[in-house]
């Protein structure tokens, strides 16, 4: 019992202690983040990488990944970020649980605040906190999530090949998807809440001469059916109150992602939606020394394959940013 409490104190301690000074901090546990470390460690930058409250990121509530290359046979997306991370802390990085709360860039040693208590400084930060989907907050599309409810129509899409899909949203995201998925399955019906979609015009005609994409106007989603997997979705038309239930097999949410960058807005310069802007074809952002990568500055492609490729190019980015500075 005395050794817990000695334990206890420990950690305290050092979560207490704000003069823990660090080369380069990752914060962020994606595929971006973990090969941000990848590179990082192997280019002795001694990196130091806080996990965010959910390790692993957004790969860690999906089912099977098949367009991942190197795993010919695909993989579960939560096993394929403990490989990730297995490698991440082979080559030496120091993988810690944590939340950054908060961030001080205004100086020439940047300071982030891991869970509201204790202050890293950095003299490199490499940005992985990624986007979350936003989802509609019904109970039966937690329940039956990753059991036919998906927020990725271009992961989850193909596992629904030859049959009746829906999807849920009007921008371009759900546009693109529903294009997407009338490609592999038998029939989308895509369910809009008002009369017209905001997707641009293009993408709305594309989906509207698409012969397999049925449109619900002034549909909002009432619940998604199904004891262990999608079995129908029911729909309730808001002018004439009259409910729909049509049967499918899979139900995609797209009705936008918010990228998880609320912490950095005081200091980065980001879009209007608050993706993090970064010198195109590099990972700089308009701080010297903070680097971003993955769905946080990537409102576009999404993509585990390209959110890795992204945290690559940061790491490079920070050896080289570091080495100028003559602090590697
Ligand atoms: P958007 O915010 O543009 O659109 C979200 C959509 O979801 C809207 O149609 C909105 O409806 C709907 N929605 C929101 N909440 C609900 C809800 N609770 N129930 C039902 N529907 C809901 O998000 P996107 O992800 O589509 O796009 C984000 C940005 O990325 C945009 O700027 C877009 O243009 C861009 N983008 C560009 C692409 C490209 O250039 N290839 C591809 C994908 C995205 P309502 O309209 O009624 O508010």
């Amino acid at each position: 019992m005395r050794y817990f409490y000695k334990l206890l104190l420990q950690d305290k301690l050092s979560r207490m202690d704000t003069n823990e000074k660090v080369h380069c901090l990752i914060i962020g546990s994606g595929p971006a983040g973990y090969t941000a470390a990848i590179y990082a460690a192997r280019a002795g930058l001694n990196p130091v990488l806080y996990q965010g409250i959910q390790p692993g990121g957004q790969l860690t509530i999906t089912t099977e990944v098949e367009n991942y290359p190197g795993y010919p046979d695909g993989i579960q997306g939560p096993d394929m970020m403990v490989h990730f991370e297995k490698q991440a802390a082979r080559m030496g990085t120091d993988i810690r649980y944590g939340l950054a709360t908060k961030v001080d860039f205004s100086g020439d040693v940047h300071k982030v605040q891991i869970d509201e208590e204790k202050w890293i400084e950095a003299d490199a930060v490499i940005l992985s906190t990624g986007a979350s989907a936003k989802w509609l907050g019904i109970e039966s599309e937690q329940r039956l999530n990753g059991h036919g409810v998906s927020a990725c129509a271009v992961c989850d899409g193909f596992f629904f090949k030859g049959k009746e899909v829906a999807i849920v949203g009007a921008g371009d995201t759900a546009a693109e998807e529903a294009l997407y998925l009338s490609k592999i399955c038998s029939q989308v019906h895509m369910i809009v809440r008002r009369g017209e979609m905001r997707a641009s015009k293009v993408m709305q005609d594309r989906v509207l001469k698409t012969s397999n994409i049925k449109v619900y106007w002034h549909s909002e989603t009432d619940e998604v059916l199904g004891d262990k997997k999608v079995e129908a979705v029911r729909i309730k038309n808001s002018e004439t109150g009259e409910k729909t239930e049509i049967p499918v097999s899979a139900f995609f949410v797209a009705i936008g992602h918010q990228p998880n960058s609320e912490i950095f807005k005081p200091f980065l310069d980001m879009d209007d939606a608050g993706y993090v802007k970064t010198i195109p074809g590099t990972s700089k952002t308009n701080i010297e020394g903070v680097f971003a990568s993955g769905d946080v500055q990537d409102k576009i492609y999404r993509q585990a394959v390209t959110a890795a490729g992204s945290g690559c190019m940061a790491a490079l980015d920070a050896e080289r940013y570091l080495s100028a500075k003559g602090s590697h």
